[in-house]
């Protein structure tokens, strides 16, 4: 979500005249956009904040701001906190930024404006600069209305409130006419999407979203457990660009833990829901959040979780310690877990849920996997992308999220017509804990290779 936001964040700053530069000491205009799910990432911004004093001294014009959950949170509290900094600008206020900033340059005063918006939506103009011209974010939803006891995202993101469906429509066709081949839908519970609004479903919107020509995938994060139902099981099925792959964070394996952080699920209810998506989707690779040491919780509550990460078997896993946050309900609970104990179980999770990666990721050894080409993996010895060296590797991803890499001088035939959006059909041969390896059988130009994506699906 903030690699959407610092897009549009870039877009309008560019619609004023500023543009990219990858040196801060060439900026004459720096913000930083901040993230505060966790207590780490709101020191690591702090932290970078505090190393920009030394270029400020330097260059007494820079304008320095911050943006993002952090300037959310805290507010004025930051200007007061960072002598430096000139701007202090909230999650729903980006539109607004370039008045802002002349106001800025003109007056030198030091401005925050957190004021959360009537109407969040602004309709966002096209990127002409971004980081991935093949896979694009975009937010089709901000907010959140869940209050699970732990998160911070309801008291710095406000409301849940979805965008038009014209408009996503709009911004991902303006994507896919600059090259874009895969979009990632993005929302805190997608299943809510339109619902208060009574817009389109979620269903609905990917309908919708599957109709754009030359779109070859299209991806969504997050689904709420207690939302994700049948409906959205079933395309899986029936919308033939949507990825086989879904991001479920379960959080705890327990009960108790889940009902003490307001999930609104149990462990059986989700065990059901994976099962039912597995059945109508034999292929589908399933990722997941954890929480070790919420408030409260035992080795008992632990053990479950190892349990239920045994008994699905995730593709992949995010494992976090718990960390208490400004408002959160949680931050307020008893039987805070030691910080030591929660850095143990975090290690024991991560160690079991290693040879479940492991182990999905060496079933692919052998398979042909069709895979998007995003760029190289290795962008020092690799050259420029229409002019790679023998050793280029490039790097995409399988339908199901998992990374595969790949030497140029593997592509078979005439590689000169290879570049970031190809669809390349790779023959997995080595696997590795975070990535695969592999052949590139055939490169194809992407309305075929999308059939030939069936055929070959492994
Ligand atoms: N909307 C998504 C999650 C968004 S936050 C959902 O409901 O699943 C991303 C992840 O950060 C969460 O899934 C959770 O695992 C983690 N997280 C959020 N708050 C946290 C906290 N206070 N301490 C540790 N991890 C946290
Ligand atoms: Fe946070 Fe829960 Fe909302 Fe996810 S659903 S953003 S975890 S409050």
């Amino acid at each position: 979500m903030n690699v959407y936001d610092s897009e549009q964040i870039a877009i309008q700053l560019e619609a004023t005249g500023y543009q990219q530069t990858s040196s801060l000491e060439k900026a004459n205009l720096v913000i930083l956009n901040t993230c505060t799910i966790r207590a780490k990432a709101e020191q690591k911004a702090f932290s970078f904040l505090g190393r920009l004093a030394r270029l400020k001294k330097k260059k007494p014009g820079l304008i320095v701001g911050v943006g993002g959950c952090v300037a959310q949170q805290e507010g004025a509290k930051i200007l007061k906190r960072v002598p430096h900094l000139d701007l202090v600008f909230g999650t729903q206020t980006i539109d607004r930024l370039p008045a802002l900033i002349s106001k800025i340059e003109a007056k030198r005063c030091r401005i925050v404006d957190v004021a959360m918006a009537e109407n969040p939506e602004f309709d966002p103009a096209p990127a002409e600069q971004n980081h991935n011209p093949v896979s694009r974010f975009v937010t089709i939803m901000r907010g959140c209305d869940n209050y699970c006891t732990y998160c911070v995202v309801p008291y710095v993101r406000g409301r849940e409130t979805s965008r038009h469906p014209d408009n996503i429509i709009k911004e991902i066709k303006l994507f896919v006419d600059s090259g874009v081949k895969e979009v990632t839908l993005l929302g805190q519970n997608v299943n809510s999407y339109g619902k208060k609004e009574g817009l389109l479903s979620f269903t609905e919107l990917l309908a919708r979203v599957q109709t754009i020509e030359d779109l070859l995938r299209i991806r969504f994060t997050t689904s709420h457990p207690k939302d994700f139902d049948q409906n959205l099981i079933n395309a899986f099925q029936t919308n033939d660009k949507l990825c086989n792959h879904i991001h479920l964070p379960v959080q705890s394996g327990s009960n108790r833990m889940l009902k003490r952080m307001n999930r609104k699920y149990t462990k059986e209810q989700y065990l059901d829901k994976v099962t039912k998506l597995r059945d109508t989707c034999s292929k589908i690779a399933i990722t997941s959040d954890m929480i070790v040491g919420f408030p409260g919780e035992s080795d008992a509550d632990f053990g479950e979780t190892l349990e239920l990460i045994r008994e699905v078997e995730f593709d992949g896993l995010f494992a976090f310690m718990y960390s208490d946050r400004p408002n959160a309900p949680a931050t307020r609970f008893k039987a805070k877990i030691s910080e030591p104990k929660k850095s143990e179980r975090l290690q024991i999770l991560l160690e079991l849920q290693e040879t479940y990666t492991k182990k999905k990721n060496e079933a692919l050894i052998g398979s042909i996997q069709p895979i998007i080409a995003e760029g190289f993996s290795k962008k020092q010895s690799s050259g420029s992308l229409d002019k790679p060296n023998q050793t280029a590797q490039w790097t995409g991803r399988t339908s199901t999220n998992k990374i595969v890499n790949f030497y140029h001088k593997d592509i078979p035939g005439s590689c000169g017509d290879m570049f970031p959006g190809k669809l390349v059909h790779v023959k997995i041969d080595k696997a590795y804990a975070h990535s695969l390896w592999g052949k590139p059988v055939d490169i194809e130009s992407t309305a075929e290779g999308l059939k030939g994506e069936k055929i070959y699906a492994a």
